[in-house]
């Protein structure tokens, strides 16, 4: 360090120039001192001895504001006695704060010429004069980013205001003190932010221009389990999962070389392995040297996080009792595919999937069971499916399937029907071999719609067609098929109201001896005097009532009203007619001997004289109990049942020895061509004497010419039953019938 103080015998214009050759050097020394990298203190000390050789008869001193930013304390001030220095800190600065206090407050130099009288000295005046100071002259020293944090000054011992030359060199010094101070700032703040990047939660990775990773901190290596040494000058690819795939890492560089930066989650690899979700920030930052180049990732590992997702997205996405899609996910997967679909040209199949009859399942053996039930038809509808399709469950016994990549409808044909095949195996539940066969709906998209909605619209209303084509079935979406619906759902409706306002009624059709024209029985056949629609035939309601499960009090009522109504005949003294009943085959699905036997003793009606009319269709699907219930009510009972609408389904007439019928009444289509259809003829003619050999009676349905009376009794039908001999009637007109006891006898047969 060299400085000399100026000679005031020399010229003016060689004043000037030694003076600035004074502070260059001054200059020159302060940086030395800072690029050597002294110690701040040395260098603010360095500072004020160099000024003081400037400036004779004066010291210089550097105060700092504490970390409050409320009080000055001397940090330099080499010349000066340590009690001054004592009096001086904790100078809080203000408008009259001494010439520190001031200048840092107004953060403009303050140059007090005369201590003595200046009122911003006024409050120190007891160290000024302990002191001898006379003048004091101070300027703020600012920082980096404008901020004042301290005070250069120079204090004389001899009254005076600071020319040119001092201002220069104040504004320098305290220049000078800032650059130093301002290093300070940086260090400390390289020294938190490195204190910090050992010791975040998150992982940090560096990596150079070549993408090679040149820093990493501890949680990189916890998270990561790779230790720094190992991933240190390899590239971030270390860490690659491979599950991201090539559309992903273009949009993230994509980002990087736009925006500087990509922000979200990632799939890595561990060291050990594992896969785990990281929720990642890469910014691209600038080296020391300006080059662009480097990004700093900062990650977290967010399995913990993802975990409870997961379980909060299953939770809300899935059936709890079978575990699979509910109508959410298949919402959002239907809608996925759908879009697929559009884009690589495929088709997707809908299938709606609902149960039959798992009402009578549930009311009979238990909700208990039922579950169970659900649960097995569930695996078993996803093994029918490719692992990609989606099966989901609606709720209630209903399911769809959404299967992808179909070719055309006869893809999905085979699909339903393996389905079908499947459900129908039975299963062991509690020791009872249960089954469910399923009626399906199919809709394909983009041949029945393109949304989501309306395709699942379409495949519920095929559902019902299959239902209504007799269950275990499917059936392709038909458009006429939604007006059916809606008015399928109305007739639901309207069937529980017009139960509750008794809108039914039963009239009763008699059937005949075709021998001596004998009223031999009556049968009860529904109707619904509906308040809007008038007269409503069985066959619309009767499908629907049983569907929904109405078919059972229905035909307790029915059966209830028809004995009696029988009672009262009988009563009035008509003592041999048997009372026929048509028995839906899912009443025989629930208990129905019990409330049976109630009717009997209530209404007083025998048993003997009571049949049950059942069809063929009673045996498809039943695992035996709707027969031995059968049984069961002939045994016990003594009912008896008949076999209606025969020819109609499927049994063959030997299935008939099995069947705990005494009676078989021949369906009115064999009837209705008689006799010139010499088929239908012979057909009639094989089954009548086939019942004859079993043992059977046989009841001709639908007779409504003589001809057909002709035909039947010389093929000795036993009973007729028709329009020709009577149609269906109030119970008044059976009333009178039952009196006049027999029909005509030139009406019937002349052969017998
Ligand atoms: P079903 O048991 O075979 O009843 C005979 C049906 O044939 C009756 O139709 C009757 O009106 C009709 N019929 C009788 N003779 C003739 C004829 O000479 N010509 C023509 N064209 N038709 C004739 P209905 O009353 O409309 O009943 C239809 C079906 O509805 C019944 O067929 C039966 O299966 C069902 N049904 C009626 N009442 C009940 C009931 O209370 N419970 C149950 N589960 N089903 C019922
Ligand atoms: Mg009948
Ligand atoms: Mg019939």
């Amino acid at each position: 360090m060299t400085a000399t103080r100026h000679d005031h015998s020399q010229q003016p214009d060689a004043i000037a120039h030694q003076q600035m050759e004074q502070l260059l050097q001054f200059q020159r020394d302060a940086l030395e001192m800072i690029t050597l990298d002294r110690p701040t203190n040395e260098i603010l000390n360095g500072l004020c001895m160099l000024a003081e050789t400037m400036v004779d008869d004066s010291v210089a001193s550097i105060m700092l504001l504490d970390q409050s930013r409320s009080r000055l304390e001397v940090r330099a001030a080499p010349s000066i006695p340590r009690e001054a220095i004592e009096a001086l800190n904790g100078l809080q600065p203000g408008p009259d704060a001494g010439s520190c206090g001031t200048a840092v407050f107004k953060r403009e130099p303050v140059f007090i010429a005369n201590i003595l009288t200046d009122v911003r000295w006024a409050r120190y005046l007891d160290i000024a004069k302990r002191f001898d100071l006379q003048a004091c002259w101070s300027m703020p020293i600012k920082v980096a980013n404008d901020d004042v944090v301290g005070s250069f000054a120079l204090t004389s011992f001899q009254t005076r205001p600071p020319d040119p030359f001092h201002r220069r060199l104040l504004d320098t010094g305290s220049y000078l003190a800032g650059i130093v101070l301002e290093r300070d700032r940086q260090a400390q703040r390289l020294l938190t932010a490195g204190i910090a990047f050992e010791h975040m939660r998150e992982g940090v990775m560096v990596t150079d221009a070549n993408h090679r990773i040149i820093q990493v901190n501890q949680a990189f290596e916890r998270i990561t389990g790779y230790r720094a040494e190992e991933a240190i000058g390899e590239t971030p690819r270390l860490l690659n999962s491979g599950h991201q795939s090539a559309d992903f890492y273009r949009g993230f560089y994509r980002s990087l070389a736009q925006r500087g930066e990509w922000l979200g989650e990632i799939w890595n690899r561990r060291k050990n392995g594992d896969v785990y979700p990281q929720w990642l920030s890469v910014k691209a930052v600038r080296g020391p040297d300006g080059t662009a180049g480097q990004h700093v990732s900062v990650f977290a590992d967010i399995t913990d996080t993802k975990d409870s997702e997961r379980k909060l997205w299953q939770m809300a996405h899935h059936d709890a009792l079978s575990n699979l899609p509910n109508r959410l996910l298949l919402n959002a997967r239907l809608e996925h595919a759908v879009q697929r679909a559009h884009r690589t040209g495929t088709s997707v199949a809908v299938l709606f999937i609902d149960l039959d009859r798992f009402k009578n399942i549930n009311d009979t053996l238990g909700h208990q069971v039922g579950d169970e039930l659900l649960k097995d038809v569930a695996d078993r509808l996803r093994t029918s499916v490719k692992e990609d399709d989606t099966v989901a469950r609606l709720g209630g016994d209903e399911f769809v399937v959404v299967a992808e990549g179909i070719a055309d409808a006869n893809s999905a044909h085979l699909i339903a029907e393996r389905i079908i095949e499947r459900l129908s195996i039975p299963v062991e539940i509690r020791g009872k071999a249960l089954f469910a066969t399923a009626s399906i709906g199919i809709s394909l998209y983009p041949q029945d719609a393109t949304a989501p909605e309306t395709l699942l619209q379409h495949a519920d209303a095929a559902m019902y067609q299959a239902k209504a084509m007799g269950r275990n079935r499917l059936a392709f979406y038909a458009p006429e098929l939604t007006h059916a619906i809606q008015q399928r759902l109305d007739m639901e409706n309207d069937l529980r109201r017009g139960l509750a306002n008794h809108e039914f009624l039963l009239h009763y059709q008699p059937q005949f001896d075709a021998a001596d024209g004998r009223l031999v029985a009556v049968e009860a056949l529904l109707r619904w005097q509906h308040p809007k629609r008038g007269m409503v035939p069985p066959s619309e309601f009767i499908p629907i009532a049983e569907e929904t499960g109405l078919i059972i009090e229905l035909g307790a009522w029915v059966t209830e009203t028809a004995c009696t109504q029988a009672k009262a005949w009988r009563d009035a003294g008509h003592r041999d007619f048997i009372l026929a009943v048509n028995l839906s085959p899912y009443q025989l699905r629930t208990d129905c001997t019990t409330r049976l036997k109630d009717i009997f003793r209530t209404t007083g009606f025998p048993a003997e004289f009571f049949e049950f009319e059942v069809t063929e269709t009673l045996l498809v699907g039943d695992d035996g109990s709707s027969l031995r219930q059968l049984a069961d009510m002939r045994n016990e009972l003594g009912l008896r049942i008949a076999m209606d609408d025969f020819g109609t389904g499927h049994s063959s007439l030997s299935q008939l020895k099995l069947l705990p019928i005494g009676k078989l009444k021949i369906d009115r289509s064999f009837i209705n061509d008689l006799p010139e259809d010499t088929n239908d003829a012979a057909i009639v003619r094989a089954i009548i004497l086939m019942a004859h050999t079993l043992g059977l009676q046989v009841v001709a349905e639908g007779v409504e010419t003589e001809a057909q009376q002709h035909f039947l009794c010389h093929s000795n039908c036993d009973h007729l039953q028709g329009f020709l001999h009577g149609r269906p009637m109030p119970a008044a007109a059976i009333g009178d019938l039952l009196e006049r006891g027999q029909l005509p006898l030139e009406r019937l047969c002349d052969v017998k």
